[in-house]
């Protein structure tokens, strides 16, 4: 690339890392202003299980413009991590999700609600107490918490990663694992830590139940869990096959476009009444 000599002496291998250097610092910019005006909310996206009745939520965030396009979270926790506002922004989330658990109990429509934990967040030193100070301030049950980690947790400094998990789950709070099946993929952790849930990636759901080694795999993790203990969520059900063929098999709970989109709290709460009235 170096002999590729640009104007100014730049090379174009230069050029282009200042310019993906500087949409970063952009981006970074323009997320801490969103915080600022309030341009983030939560979203929750419904789990039902195999009769279709409400078993769970998942709160996803949402970064709005003041012109209603929405950025993509794929694209703004990345530069949340790396300009490091996901610490507080993971402190919102929290404080976020126990509000919303208190307002669903009040209006009798409590289920659990599962929350993304990054590994930056998960791996701060004040995290524990953090996640104990919310709690007690809101007085919402750590019991309905469950914190949804990725495989990305596991890469570095396990046994602390694990002792943390067990603190916290001494204290009620469920884990999940995301995107199962994505990332790490010594299984040697599942054994070691508390965990509650497997939540089977989206690109797994996709391929059933026409293609064979897709299914095949979705059978094995279904199956592993099984025999684990271990609940299953399986993502990104998004059609009428996808949700026989798991109906058909151990019938995990389910959560994708074909039952609910991720809506705003009000919308969810209309959702879950719905779907409770027609699973009755
Ligand atoms: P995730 O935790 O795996 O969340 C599931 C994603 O699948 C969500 O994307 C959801 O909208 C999408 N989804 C649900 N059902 C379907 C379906 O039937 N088909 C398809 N194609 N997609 C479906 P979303 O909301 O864009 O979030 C993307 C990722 O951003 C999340 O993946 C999570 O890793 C991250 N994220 C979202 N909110 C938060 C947050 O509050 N904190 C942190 N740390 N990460 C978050
Ligand atoms: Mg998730
Ligand atoms: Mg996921
Ligand atoms: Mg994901």
């Amino acid at each position: 690339h170096a002999k590729v000599a640009g104007r100014n002496g730049v090379t174009l291998f230069e050029a282009g890392m200042l310019a993906e250097a500087e949409r970063k610092l952009t981006l970074e910019r323009d997320f801490a202003a969103a915080m600022e005006n309030g341009e983030l909310s939560m979203y929750l996206q419904l789990q039902i299980d195999h009769l279709r009745m409400p078993v769970g939520a998942e709160l996803l965030m949402r970064w709005q413009r003041p012109d209603g396009s929405f950025v993509p979270p794929d694209v703004f926790i990345p530069a949340a991590e790396s300009s490091g506002l996901i610490y507080p922004l993971g402190q919102w989330v929290l404080r976020q999700a126990c509000e919303y658990w208190l307002r669903l109990d009040r209006a009798g429509l409590a289920v659990p609600l599962s929350i993304n934990v990054s590994p930056l967040q998960f791996r701060q030193p004040e995290f524990v107490e953090q996640v104990c100070a919310v709690l007690v301030e809101t007085g919402a049950p750590a019991s309905q918490l469950i914190f949804e980690v990725t495989e990305g947790l596991l890469v570095s400094d396990l046994n602390e990663t694990i002792a943390r998990m067990h603190e916290l789950a001494q204290m009620g709070i469920r884990f999940s694992i995301d995107d199962f099946g994505t990332g790490y993929s010594n299984l040697a952790y599942l054994k070691k830590m508390p965990l509650y849930e497997l939540k089977i990636d989206k690109s797994f759901i996709r391929d059933t139940p026409g293609d064979v080694n897709g299914t095949a795999i979705v059978q094995s993790i279904l199956a592993m869990a099984d025999h684990l203990g271990l609940r299953v969520v399986a993502e990104g059900v998004e059609t009428d096959q996808q949700a026989s063929f798991l109906a058909a098999n151990r019938k995990p709970a389910m959560q994708g476009f074909l039952f609910s989109r991720p809506a705003p709290l009000e919308e969810f709460m209309t959702q879950m009444r719905s779907w409770r009235a027609r699973a009755a």
